[in-house]
């Protein structure tokens, strides 16, 4: 069925004006003023409302391995979290085990996307151990939609790699129209300040801070950059969570290094604090890198406000409490890593916008239009413009809402937000042109997501 979504506020990166979009199939095939629906089409009434390119999450663990147990969401109900708060797209990552393909890896996520994805699915390659098939493989990865690969510099004894590692990766995904991202934490810093804080007794949840201080997290951003520099290649920093590491990234900047950050929700929002929160709740706020001091929030809202940190990714990696997270109650270095985000995402962003802190433009190119410009999407997706794909939101700038995990959709058993009271929530949402929610239910279909093959990754400097 063909689509007019009429008299909403079109929002882009760079513009905002009021028009109708038609919607032909899965495409944006008009765009203007007071257009007329033909019979059969469905009308969606925006007025009162913005109407944006729906958001594009560059950054999630939907049934991925962490720390011996597996993440609670899978394609299903993850991406069913997602659409409900205004995401259509998302880039899974694929972890390599030791001696595993990559074709291996990303196969095994694509079989358990397909029936069940909701939303539209791409996948970044993780390497863990570079063998020389697997050096071989990446020249392979383009042909294959995937246009990106992950480096871990943290977590010594699984995925971590060594700088050896890093430059010959950088060096081939170069040649290749492959982007680069970095977990960018000294994992052997981290290791040794966890083994010292145990040593010491220290177990509860809110080490995890002291573990992995912010100049662990500088020092990999700045070894990092250096490296990328040295072989001329684009890096993406993922999770970018202090002051330190953004100084970093600027100074490579500064010296022509293309070095792209992405910070996610959680550290626009909460510090150490949450970290020691009673009954060891502290364990939610377990994601590396950890929560910072509490003048850290202010600054990162700054950092992506001013573009130093141009992409709000989630890291949606959720592990429940109640049967996950308690794994490290007896040590907080066994506490699983991670988070869940990926549908509180845009509505927590937008809360700056309600505080004057970011326009409505850089909201939507730090949820939406940068992702799909670094990740090989764009104009596909990312934009409202004639020919892209109709993934809009609708979105209701007064709607109001005391966030909590009983109005959520992750299968996961809390969220960071409870009790946060929000304003500004999406209402209606398309995927390629078909209603998945429509007043903040879901009303999709397991499946109705689709494999999206990447483009090759451009330089922008
Ligand atoms: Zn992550």
């Amino acid at each position: 069925m063909d689509l007019l979504v009429k008299n909403g506020t079109l929002v882009t990166a760079t513009d905002t004006y009021r028009a109708d979009i038609r919607v032909a199939g899965e495409k944006i095939v008009q765009i203007g003023d007071a257009l007329e629906a033909d019979t059969g089409t469905l009308v969606v009434d925006a007025t009162d409302k913005y109407v944006l390119p729906a958001g594009i999450d560059p950054h999630t663990h939907l049934a991925s391995p962490g720390q011996g147990t597996t993440t609670a969401d899978d394609y299903l109900t993850g991406t069913i979290a997602a659409a409900c708060g205004g995401t259509t797209s998302i880039v899974n990552f694929c972890f390599q085990d030791k001696g595993d393909s990559l074709e291996h890896a990303v196969n095994q996520h694509i079989q358990s996307a397909a029936a069940k994805a909701v939303i539209d699915y791409g996948f970044h390659a993780m390497i863990s151990d570079l063998t020389p098939s697997v050096v071989d493989e990446i020249a392979t990865l383009p042909a294959r939609g995937v246009t990106s690969i992950k480096l871990f510099m943290a977590y010594r004894g699984s995925m971590m790699v060594d700088d050896r590692t890093i430059i010959k990766t950088l060096a081939e995904a170069k040649r290749n129209g492959i982007l680069v991202m970095v977990h960018a934490e000294n994992g052997d810093a981290a290791d040794f300040l966890q083994q010292q804080l145990l040593a010491q007794g220290k177990i509860d949840p809110k080490y995890h801070a002291p573990s992995r201080p912010p100049r662990v997290e500088a020092e990999a951003t700045a070894r990092a950059a250096a490296l990328a520099e040295v072989v001329g290649a684009s890096i993406y920093f993922v999770h970018v969570s202090c002051t330190e590491a953004v100084e970093e990234i600027q100074r490579a900047r500064a010296r022509g290094v293309d070095a792209i950050g992405e910070t996610c929700t959680h550290y626009l929002y909460f510090d150490e604090e949450d970290l020691d929160r009673p009954s060891f709740e502290g364990a939610k706020w377990v994601y590396t890198p950890p929560p910072r001091g509490k003048h850290q929030p202010p600054q990162m809202w700054r950092a992506i406000a001013g573009g130093s940190l141009g992409i709000v990714a989630s890291d949606h990696c959720p592990f429940n409490f109640d049967g996950q997270k308690d794994l490290g109650r007896d040590d907080f270095t066994r506490i699983p890593n991670g988070a869940p985000g990926i549908e509180e995402r845009l509505i927590f962003t937008y809360q700056g916008v309600v505080d004057g802190r970011l326009s409505l433009n850089r909201f939507v190119d730090l949820v939406s239009t940068r992702a799909a410009k670094t990740f090989g999407l764009y104009p596909d997706k990312g934009t409202i413009a004639i020919g892209s794909d109709a993934d809009l939101v609708v979105w209701d700038p007064a709607a109001e809402l005391t966030i909590s995990k009983s109005a959520l959709h992750s299968s996961v058993d809390y969220t960071l937000y409870e009790g946060k009271k929000v304003r500004g929530l999406p209402d209606t949402v398309t995927l390629r042109g078909a209603v998945i929610v429509e007043n903040r239910e879901y009303i999709g279909q397991a499946g109705g997501g689709r494999f999206i093959a990447r483009k090759p990754f451009t330089s922008h400097v």
